[in-house]
């Protein structure tokens, strides 16, 4: 069986930097491998928690259990035509190494998602999106081992139930399935999507309009506005964007002079959740050693000894405080470890 470390330090395995340990912990970089683990946890009566790269995770104190990290670590070119190229990848692998692998190869449609941190299986998980693209585009297919019965799995995109920041893994299937492959379709005659944010006038710096000046302008915008959690420590997006009512928007144009939203449909538009947080006076807050971004009110950071209960009480009174004065609801996009 695999080495399972005892006391396993987790603080350079989650990007908030928290000094905190796993009873044990162990690499799985099989479906076999990871069967064996699933067992012995299940004789051990041992509490199981499935690690990718911690980007997205809060462990609110130390982990009294299983801490397992999926490392399989192939890609493998399964179909090619004229048209597209796909690959199954495994989970372990990191998820900006496969978007410079694609890149290289001149296939497009990871393109926009370039420098987004963690591992490649837990893309499906919330449906990964930057720049008007999401991870379920090129998503072919997602393959497992249910934790419970330990049987393989398979789920075609559309089985994946996937949305916005969303998916069947973040709901009738939280906590049941451990992800080890992914399965991608890449373009060969990739449509470049341009036209989100601030892309558009990034490109114009650049001499032609490709999938790797694409990668190039995603990298320097991301670079320049979301801060690197080596120097601070911090999950990215914090909060997911509210969708709210047209009506609601139109009540904020009454007290503000600018309410920026995407509009979904001709009911619904979504919210910056970062400019309600700031409208509510929380950017570049502190509270004790942990707080709230100063140029990015969307993500709470660890000022250096901060612990995951503190974050987990700050954004508590952030979403009060956001609710007191919108009456909008802020849902965490981060996963609380229980
Ligand atoms: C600076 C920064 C910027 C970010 N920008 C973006 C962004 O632009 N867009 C975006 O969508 N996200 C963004 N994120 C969030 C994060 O990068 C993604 O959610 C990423 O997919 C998390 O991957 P991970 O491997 O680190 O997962 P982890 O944080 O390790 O885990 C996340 C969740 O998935 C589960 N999980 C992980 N791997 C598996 C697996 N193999 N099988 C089953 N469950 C699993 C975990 O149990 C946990 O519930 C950002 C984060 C940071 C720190």
């Amino acid at each position: 069986m695999n080495t399972i470390n005892t006391n396993y330090p987790l603080k350079s395995k989650n990007t908030f930097g928290f000094d905190i340990v796993a009873a044990h912990y162990a690499e799985a970089k099989t479906p076999g491998e990871l069967i064996e683990l699933l067992k012995h946890c299940a004789n051990e009566n041992l509490k199981l928690y499935i690690l990718g790269g911690g980007s997205n995770v809060i462990f609110p104190g130390n982990f009294d259990g299983l801490v397992i990290h999926p490392s399989m670590d192939e890609i493998s070119l399964v179909d090619e035509t004229d048209e597209f190229a796909t690959y199954r990848v495994g989970a372990g692998i990191c998820w900006d190494s496969l978007v410079a692998f694609t890149v290289d190869k001149g296939l497009g449609g990871l393109e926009n998602l370039s420098l987004i941190p963690g591992d490649v299986g837990a893309c499906p998980i919330q449906n990964i999106g930057a720049y008007g693209v999401e991870a379920k585009d090129c998503i072919v297919s997602v393959e497992g081992v249910l934790r419970e019965s330990m049987f393989p799995f398979e789920l075609k995109n559309h089985e994946c139930h996937f949305g916005y920041r969303n998916s069947i893994f973040k709901n009738e299937l939280k906590g049941k399935v451990v992800i080890t492959h992914v399965t991608f379709r890449l373009s060969k005659q990739p449509t470049l999507i341009t036209h989100y944010g601030n892309l558009e006038e990034e490109l114009t710096k650049y001499p032609e309009k490709s999938i790797k000046t694409v990668r190039q302008a995603v990298i320097a915008i991301r670079e320049s506005k979301l801060p690197d959690p080596k120097e601070q420590g911090n999950a990215g997006s914090f909060f997911k964007n509210p969708i709210v009512s047209v009506d609601l928007v139109k009540e904020l144009e009454e007290r503000f002079d600018r309410v920026p939203f995407y509009p979904i449909d001709s009911q619904t538009v979504k919210l910056p959740a970062g400019w309600l947080i700031e409208q509510s006076g929380w950017k570049g807050k502190r509270v004790g050693n942990v707080g709230v971004h100063a140029k990015q009110a969307l993500v709470l950071v660890n000022h250096g000894d901060g612990t995951g209960t503190e974050v987990i009480q700050l954004a508590k009174t952030i979403i009060d405080s956001v609710k007191q004065q919108f009456s909008v609801d802020l849902e965490m996009e981060v996963n609380v470890v229980e």
